[in-house]
């Protein structure tokens, strides 16, 4: 769709979900009070900068006060067919509703990522994500499906039954963590079996950052002999509504018809235009969602914008996720994300790391935990130098083999035990 007429559309959305809000929440009332704005004066994405943002923190106390969905929701509990959680690491997560309308809003916007990433209907596509709770699980399934591929629902836990079952079920695609694909290409190399030589073409990943760094698809793709695409989303928001295309350069915006983003500067709250190279924090504004809504939340998720236009044709904007705002730390000055490190590492062939943090303010060195990564410590730590600037510590170490999400990130200081 050209931009001029998604922008029509978006508009045409935002305008009734605002009244929706209004009409219906408590909490939207309050917060458009507040901003001195009636929901007739927002009919553009403009206007929208009048309504001040909506916090995760503001969301959680809404809930707490008035449980399950809190006032901020739209509908009755009886209207709502399904909740997920949001998987935040941090403090108590939040119940989102879904209406049957809000069910079929998530798969539509799911399949149109999920296309972008390359799911066709003549894929056999392992769904490995854990099936519990969290979007990642029944909602992506259901965005995956809509494309017409074949799913197969294996969740986490399986893998080894999953290689038994392989040559019954001839898979072409998975989706998971960036994590998982390694961690089935060891214990299929445990078995006598060679990656290379079952068949896997895609391997479409969700849910760490570090999807885009240019070393961890190398390295995914040799140790599978496909392609490896990443995709976006926020359980807060959506399941998944952006992916790459078959350039791989950055995750297209796939929400048109269901959520409108913003590009905020952090620490303002400014507005920054969605330009190539511009930079800021997700900001994001529903436009078709019936149960829980949110309007500019406040993602914590920072960005790049780096189109606006793709050879594929897509007019959604691509970005890359440079990491959550609480992933980043601070050395004398240098901001690090450990997606930053990752790339360096994965060069390497290293492919387990921690990062120890165990002062506040961080101080250097910084403390580094990596598995494999014996005899090459100093040329390691000197490399992190001159490419990131700070100075480190690098320590062999092993550190745990799971399914499940990698965690990079220790704040000693905060209490976390040490890996
Ligand atoms: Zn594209």
């Amino acid at each position: 769709m050209p931009p001029a007429w998604t922008r029509r559309l978006e508009e045409e959305l935002l305008a009734d979900q605002v009244t929706r809000c209004y009409e219906r929440s408590p909490f939207y009332r309050r917060k458009l009070a507040e901003g001195g704005v009636r929901p007739e004066h927002v009919l553009a994405a403009e206007d929208l900068r009048r309504i001040p943002f909506t916090t995760k923190e503001e969301l959680r106390a809404s809930q707490e006060a008035e449980p399950p969905l809190g006032d901020f929701a739209c509908v009755d509990l009886v209207d709502v067919v399904r909740v997920h959680l949001t998987s935040g690491t941090t403090g108590k997560p939040l119940v989102l509703g879904y209406t049957a309308e809000d069910v079929r809003t998530s798969a539509r916007i799911g399949a149109r990522a999920f296309w972008a990433a390359g799911a066709r209907p003549d894929d056999v596509l392992l769904h490995c994500l854990n099936y519990s709770f969290y979007t990642g699980g029944l909602a992506d399934h259901a965005g995956l499906e809509e494309t017409g591929a074949t799913m197969v629902p294996v969740g986490l836990g399986q893998s080894r039954r999953l290689l038994e079952l392989w040559e019954d079920l001839r898979p072409t695609a998975l989706f998971s963590t960036l994590t998982y694909p390694l961690y089935l290409a060891e214990t299929a190399q445990e078995a006598g079996l060679d990656p290379r030589a079952l068949g896997l073409r895609k391997l479409i990943v969700a849910g760490e950052p570090g999807g885009q760094v240019a070393g961890t698809r190398r390295r995914l793709e040799e140790l599978w002999g496909g392609v490896m695409r990443d995709t976006y989303g926020l359980s807060d928001v959506w399941g998944t509504f952006a992916a790459e295309c078959n350039e791989g350069e950055g995750l297209h915006f796939s929400g048109q018809d269901g959520v409108l983003v913003e590009l905020v500067e952090a620490e303002t709250g400014e507005p920054v235009g969605i330009e190539p190279g511009a930079t800021g924090e997700l900001v994001f504004t529903h436009l078709a969602r019936e149960a829980t809504p949110v309007l500019r939340f406040r993602s914590r998720d920072l960005a790049e914008i780096l189109g606006v236009d793709c050879p594929c044709g897509r007019t959604g904007f691509r970005f890359r996720v440079a990491g959550r705002s609480d992933d980043m730390f601070r050395v004398r000055g240098v901001n690090v994300f450990p997606s930053s490190l990752e790339g360096l590492l994965r060069e390497r062939g290293l492919d387990r790391f921690a990062i120890v943090l165990d002062r506040f303010p961080v101080e250097p060195p910084v403390e580094l935990l990596v598995e494999g990564v014996d005899g090459r410590e100093q040329e390691l730590a000197e490399a992190v130098k001159t490419q990131l600037g700070f100075t480190c510590i690098v320590r062999a170490a092993t550190l745990p083999h799971s399914e499940a999400k990698s965690k990079r990130l220790y704040r000693v200081y905060e209490g976390e035990e040490r890996p």
